[in-house]
């Protein structure tokens, strides 16, 4: 008699903590799903989109590119970069062109809406390939472009925080200008300035300062570089007087010192925004590291 009483208060505990415990799950899987998912393509995109989504707390921001520094144009996607879209609501690119992935991204998971940042950009430069140059942000002005498209599609999918992300999108567009204005002297200073740039994201950021860039085309693959085309340079380089050469913070550099060793010219190392510690301020700071560089 007793042993079967405690059979059965056992079974009766274990029910109890079962229907606990599914209930418990179920309430977190509510939660989960009341959470928008956005998902950015990769690092200026996501700091960005951080800044707007700033103190928004049923909003989690997530970067496909998250371990990646290099230019998501030639980014191959991985399938665990698509799973990560498996409960997405939104993803966030720079666009035109850029991410060439995307439309696989549609095909795998339609219940996702792109935000094409840069969707608004009309200014644009246009390499000898007749392709639009899209490394849009380097210039102040087109990354302020993107923030507000950003702004203004996240607040028509998610209306409810709408005020939110408007509010911080203008502190962060004021910030970016004060950032501007506070080096106009130097902005003033480099205009007319001739480099050699082998590193085609610093074009929209070479426009704003007013300083002459001669591209060496090399799709981020600075070791590329034939023989001939570096002899070309160093002769362009000694015609016209140009004592500076442009890469990137993590570009291969070897290229960069051959054609300065032949010319005595300096070697600048910028900061392209596509890669950082994950700081608001990220973008922020590393424009102020370009505008200082240059002396
Ligand atoms: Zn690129």
């Amino acid at each position: 008699m007793n042993k079967k009483y405690v059979i059965i208060t056992i079974a009766v505990i274990i029910v109890i903590i079962g229907i606990i415990v599914i209930g418990n799950l179920n309430k977190e899987n509510v939660k989960e799903n009341d959470n928008l998912k956005i998902v950015t393509s990769f690092y200026p995109m996501y700091i960005m989109t951080m800044n707007i989504t700033n103190g928004v707390e049923d909003v989690q921001v997530s970067n496909m590119a998250e371990n990646y520094v290099g230019c998501i144009h030639d980014y191959t996607l991985k399938t665990e970069d698509l799973k990560k879209f498996e409960n997405a609501n939104i993803f966030i690119e720079n666009g035109y062109g850029m991410e060439a992935f995307s439309q696989k991204i549609i095909d795998s998971y339609p219940q996702v809406k792109i935000i094409e940042s840069a969707k608004g950009i009309t200014d644009v430069i246009k390499e000898e390939s007749g392709d639009v140059n899209a490394h849009f942000w380097t210039s102040i002005d087109n990354y302020i472009l993107q923030v507000q498209e950003i702004a203004n599609q996240l607040s028509n999918i998610d209306s409810k925080n709408a005020d939110t992300y408007k509010n911080n999108a203008n502190i962060y567009i004021q910030k970016l200008n004060e950032l501007k204005n506070s080096y106009e002297d130097k902005i003033e200073s480099l205009k007319g300035k001739k480099v050699i740039s082998l590193n085609e994201s610093f074009s929209y950021l070479f426009k704003t300062l007013g300083i002459e860039e001669i591209l060496i085309e090399t799709d981020h693959e600075q070791s590329s570089l034939s023989a001939e085309t570096v002899k070309n340079v160093i002769d362009k380089m000694n015609e016209e007087n140009i004592n500076s050469i442009i890469i990137a913070e993590n570009d291969n550099e070897q290229n960069a010192k051959a054609i300065a060793e032949e010319t005595g010219a300096k070697v600048y190392k910028l900061k392209d925004g596509m890669s950082g510690d994950n700081s608001l301020d990220s973008y922020i700071n590393d424009m102020k590291y370009n505008f200082e560089i240059f002396d």
